[in-house]
């Protein structure tokens, strides 16, 4: 199998995340390393269909460790869904020369990958990257790490202004169907509650979490929303709280987009050129339809198949425990 390879194809799909260039750099300088061809496959599945795709050497990775975003671009392709879409596909990334591919992306990334791969008999190994931390097979996702700094960095700062102001913030954090990230910057940022899409809490419950933190004197009291949370986001979470409560003056941060973008924590930089170098070795191993991953200090491997059941991913219960504990 080693040699049959010949052409790597590589691409970035779904969702950016900070640490992306960091492991296309990896896996480029890899197969290089190897003897083996790259090529890059610009804006996800939609550049396989487009034909849009780039050779590239060590050279072409130069100076992108550090940089947010992909160079590769980024896109979400609903042709790809199609079967006409994927033989368009195909038929291009075969014209390319490319034998396999590495995919560098989250869980719709590697439902397609999954099926593309089955379909033409062609390598694939997934990488997982995405801020929302929810695949099964590895502690971490690409970008997860650095998205909680900003998110811990924009809590701090909102957090001075609040305790200036005795006020009640509101703040959505990004996850639609996963509460990592509220539940650690939440944790991490000492907020006064959670609201997680994995958990329901209801406005009565908060508002006498609100109450008790009013009563002990608390200067400024943080409610960390998840976006996915089954209230319906920051807005109508504090609208509602304040038809009910109006001791605090309340105000809502929704932090967007920014949680992103921005430089890979050193951390992401590290476990992005990890599984970057694992996927490329075991694609010439023979392996094929699984994700690299990483499992305490080691990278392992799972199949994409049972990665995919990132809906059994579960928050750590000690964790959303704790969090009513210290906040008082
Ligand atoms: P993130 O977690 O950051 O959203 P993602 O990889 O889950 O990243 P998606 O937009 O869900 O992002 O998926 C990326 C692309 O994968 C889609 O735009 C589509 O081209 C392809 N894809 C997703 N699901 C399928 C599917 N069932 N069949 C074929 N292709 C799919």
């Amino acid at each position: 199998m080693e040699n049959s390879i010949k052409r790597i194809g590589v691409f970035t799909s779904g969702g950016d995340a900070p640490g992306m260039n960091a492991c296309i750099r990896a896996v480029v300088r890899t197969a290089i390393y190897e003897g083996k061809k790259v090529s890059g496959i610009l804006h996800g599945y939609q550049g396989m269909i487009d034909k849009n795709i780039i050779a590239m050497d060590s050279r072409s990775v130069s100076n992108i460790l550090q940089l947010g975003g992909t160079i590769l671009k980024t896109a979400r392709c609903l042709d790809f869904r199609t079967t006409e879409g994927r033989l368009k596909a195909y038929n291009n990334i075969k014209e390319e020369g490319i034998d396999a591919l590495v995919a560098i992306g989250g869980d719709g990334t590697f439902t397609g990958a999954e099926v593309f791969s089955r379909e033409f008999d062609i390598p694939v190994v997934g990488i997982p990257g995405t801020i929302d931390n929810d695949l099964y097979g590895s502690d971490f996702t690409l970008g997860y790490d650095t998205a909680n700094n900003t998110v811990i960095d924009a809590i701090d700062k909102i957090r001075d202004t609040a305790a200036s102001h005795d006020r009640l913030f509101f703040i959505e954090v990004m996850g639609r169907d996963s509460g990592c990230i509220a539940l650690n910057c939440g944790i991490a940022g000492g907020a006064e509650a959670i609201l997680l899409p994995e958990k329901e809490t209801g406005i009565d419950e908060l508002i006498q979490k609100l109450e008790s933190a009013a009563k002990d004197k608390k200067s400024s009291t943080i409610v960390i929303v998840a976006e996915g949370d089954k209230n319906g986001g920051a807005y109508n979470v504090a609208k509602r709280v304040q038809e009910k409560f109006d001791f605090y003056d309340a105000k809502v941060t929704i932090l967007g987009h920014l949680q992103r973008g921005g430089s890979p924590s050193s951390f992401d930089r590290v476990l992005a050129s990890r599984l970057g170098f694992a996927a490329v070795k075991n694609l010439l191993r023979g392996q094929t339809r699984i994700m690299v991953g990483l499992r305490g200090n080691d990278i392992v491997t799972t199949s994409l198949e049972e990665a995919l059941r990132s809906k059994e991913f579960k928050l750590a219960e000690d964790m959303i425990e704790m969090t009513n504990v210290l906040a008082i």
